[in-house]
């Protein structure tokens, strides 16, 4: 899933640094079920109600459109289910693993409200915006590991200066992940910045092969990277720490110079998403046959899923992890949040791989 075609632009906000802390403002939730608990507490909780609680989704069913309103909570569920997989994770790992994934989606949630405003509805279900498909679409018992992860982190999401932030994330990091302005440009908010990520055994390596007149065609199909009547070379030529090609010259007839992400974009749109995986790349030519031999899956920026899920499985807890992937991001609760009404929402959202 992508969205690095959105992100261009400049990041709204200003750096500060703040820490990773005030945990204690995890409301202990009701693990079962999507209805509130009963109040039986004496005092009442002095959490005012988020002013955004329900959420317009574009869902498709037998290849028609149809805008569903849900409850943000079960939308949540719904979002954690069908961005990860909990399957085949050890009962404690799962449990981190779908603790984070709800922060993000409500986080995403939040932060891009109105981002579908002029079709009529908030957010569409696929990787545009985020996936969501009904829980019924899964089985029981990951709905209620999700609908357990919903109701512990209820209302709670990544803030930076008092605003959800931009949670991206992606598939793979392959080590590393990057800036935000490096990918896409534009200022880094200081809780997408680079951090490695050195998890073992978990980064995969990846190749794509194919011939230079395949090659000349694609790039011939987008005005940023024209070459002309033939291609010769594809050179890095600036790299940013994490190892991502952030700047590529393309040597033909003609030589555009292009930020690596837009030739990944370029390439993945004329051979799919699952070829030129990342720009964390090196690109070799052997006679008639260009090759593309990387790591990692995604556009690099935020939360790296297999790291996220390897450090879960190796005993972290989801607010450790993602205080590593968006180092300077709070987690708060929606309800002490002053949060501005829908609007035309942001760039950049989910973001797999
Ligand atoms: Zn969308
Ligand atoms: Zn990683």
């Amino acid at each position: 899933m992508n969205c690095a075609a959105d992100a261009t632009g400049s990041w709204r906000r200003k750096a500060l640094a703040l820490s990773l802390g005030g945990l204690a403002l995890l409301a202990a939730g009701c693990a079962s079920g999507t209805t509130p608990p009963p109040r039986v507490a004496p005092t009442p909780r002095p959490t005012p109600a988020p002013p955004d609680r329900v959420v317009r989704v574009q869902v498709t069913e037998n290849g028609r459109h149809r805008i569903v309103v849900r409850d943000l909570e079960d939308y949540v569920v719904g979002s954690i289910l069908s961005e990860t997989a909990l399957a085949g994770l050890p009962a404690v790992a799962a449990t981190h693993v779908a603790r984070l994934q709800a922060v993000l989606a409500r986080t995403y949630a939040v932060a891009n409200l109105g981002r579908h405003a002029r079709e009529g509805f908030d957010l569409c279900s696929e990787t545009h915006c985020q996936v969501y498909r009904p829980p019924d679409a899964y089985p029981e018992r990951f709905r209620s590991m999700a609908r357990a992860a919903a109701a512990e982190t209820r209302g709670v999401i990544l803030a930076y200066e008092g605003r959800p932030i931009q949670a991206l994330f992606h598939s793979d990091c392959g080590g590393h992940t990057s800036d935000a302005g490096i990918v896409w440009g534009g200022v880094t908010p200081p809780y997408l910045l680079a951090v490695p990520d050195p998890v073992e055994a978990t980064h995969r390596p990846w190749q794509f092969d194919l011939s230079a007149e395949q090659l000349r065609e694609a790039l011939n199909g987008d005005a940023r990277t024209r070459v002309g009547n033939r291609v010769d070379r594809i050179d890095v030529v600036e790299r940013d720490v994490a190892g991502r090609a952030t700047r590529v010259v393309i040597d033909g007839e003609r030589a555009p110079m292009v930020r690596g992400e837009e030739l990944r974009a370029v390439l993945t749109a004329a051979f799919g998403a699952r070829t030129v995986k990342s720009t964390r790349f090196d690109v070799r030519r052997d006679g008639n046959r260009f090759s593309f031999v990387g790591t990692g899956f995604g556009h690099g920026v935020g939360l790296c899923q297999v790291g996220a899920i390897a450090r879960a499985r190796r005993g972290e807890s989801f607010v450790a992890i993602l205080g590593h992937y968006y180092a300077g991001a709070r987690l708060e609760h929606l309800g002490r949040l002053r949060l501005t009404s829908r609007g035309p929402g942001a760039r950049a959202g989910s973001a797999t791989p």
